[in-house]
């Protein structure tokens, strides 16, 4: 470790720098070097490591105060473990610097985001899905789900364990919920921290089970929740009702159910945006001189007034008749019609000889009677 580089000199700041400019420092670095945008190249992936490194122990106080009075030694022994850096809240600092994502979680070999099992932590959010119609997603709608909704059992206040007994700390972990296992990866070793598989991440063994909940604290009842789904929603939209997922864990608030929107194809409309998409097919005598026709919108039929010399594909738009938008309904997208001339697979014999004369007209030339068998 004698030709470590000084951490400050890493990062390229001065001694007294605050927060804010270590983190500046670092998301350029971390940029600049992420395995990501430097695929296979190992110098950019050193140096990521060492910036990775660096800012770790200079972003917390009590790790940089050590630092600062004991140089790299303060880290060679103990805590991480064969020389190796601890590298297991890397992604809480990572997301932290880009705002979400879970890069670093993955590259330092699955840190768990899991910090400290005994202090208050939020439920857990719960994922539902449910099919509306295209037109229910114009108007708005509200449906009802049935959900599983976990309460904390009251004959043992969610402890699971049976009343008149305690739950008592579990040996694996002495009470802390996690286990940490080393772990040979590109960065080193790396610590690898996990609920514990004893007591499921909970610091608690439970001897003799509550009755009522058989241990889990819980009590599972069916509820039917009735979802408000907002005029506009696109496919794949979720909807979050706060508070309807797990209940917290010591005393931290319940996760949300999170309510995903699935809408099913129409036949008439197409949505981009929030703008719709149709068709609307005319007459050839229609495109030629011109001619009212009735187009169906979400609004119910219009009457468009197609102008004479109308070509086939030609895009109109009916300005406001669009999706609503989810956040205003008032303010709407367009509804685009695209103008389809029919080509008729089928006439008589009266049509095809107005078609012939017509032709003749336009040609001079009588080409078709010439066929053989054109007529039956
Ligand atoms: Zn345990
Ligand atoms: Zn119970």
């Amino acid at each position: 470790m004698a030709d470590k580089r000084d951490y400050y000199e890493v990062l390229g700041v001065s001694r007294d720098a605050d927060d804010a400019a270590i983190k500046k420092a670092y998301r350029q670095l971390a940029k600049k070097y992420h395995p990501d945008t430097n695929p296979g190249d190992k110098e950019a992936e050193a140096k990521f490591k060492e910036a990775s490194e660096a800012y770790a122990v200079l972003s917390d106080a009590e790790k940089r105060r050590q630092y600062d009075q004991f140089g790299h030694s303060a880290f060679e022994n103990g805590g991480a473990g064969g020389g190796g850096f601890d590298y297991s809240n890397m992604g809480d600092i990572f997301s932290d610097i880009f705002g979400g994502g879970d890069i670093f979680g993955d590259l330092f070999g699955g840190g768990s985001r899991r910090r400290n099992s005994n202090g208050p932590m939020r439920g857990a959010d719960v994922r539902k899905s449910v099919r509306i119609t295209f037109a229910e997603s114009v108007k708005g709608t509200s449906k009802k789900i049935d959900i599983e909704f976990k309460d904390p059992c009251k004959k043992c206040n969610g402890t699971g364990a049976k009343p008149g007994t305690q739950p008592e700390t579990c040996p694996k972990c002495g009470g802390k919920g996690q286990v940490v296992y080393t772990q040979q990866s590109f960065l080193g070793m790396v610590r690898n921290v996990q609920p514990c598989p004893d007591c499921n991440g909970t610091g608690k063994i439970i001897k003799e089970k509550c009755l009522d909940c058989h241990g889990s604290g819980y009590i599972n009842t069916r509820k039917t929740i009735e979802v408000t789904i907002p005029a506009g929603i696109d496919n794949g939209q979720s909807v979050r009702i706060q508070g309807k997922g797990e209940p917290g864990v010591n005393g931290g608030p319940r996760g949300d159910l999170l309510v995903t929107v699935m809408i099913s194809a129409d036949p008439e409309f197409k949505r981009d945006g929030y703008n719709i998409m149709s068709d609307v097919v005319i007459s050839y005598p229609t495109a030629v001189l011109g001619g009212e026709v009735k187009v169906k919108t979400v609004d119910g039929e219009v009457v468009y007034e197609v102008k004479p010399g109308t070509a086939s594909g030609t895009v109109v738009r009916l300005r406001g008749k669009g999706m609503p938008t989810v956040r205003n309904n008032a303010v709407r997208g367009d509804h685009y019609i695209t103008v389809i001339v029919d080509v008729p697979k089928r006439l008589t014999n009266e049509q095809k000889e107005a078609l012939i004369a017509y032709d003749k007209a336009l040609t001079g030339e009588e080409k078709h009677t010439r066929k053989k068998g054109f007529f039956k």
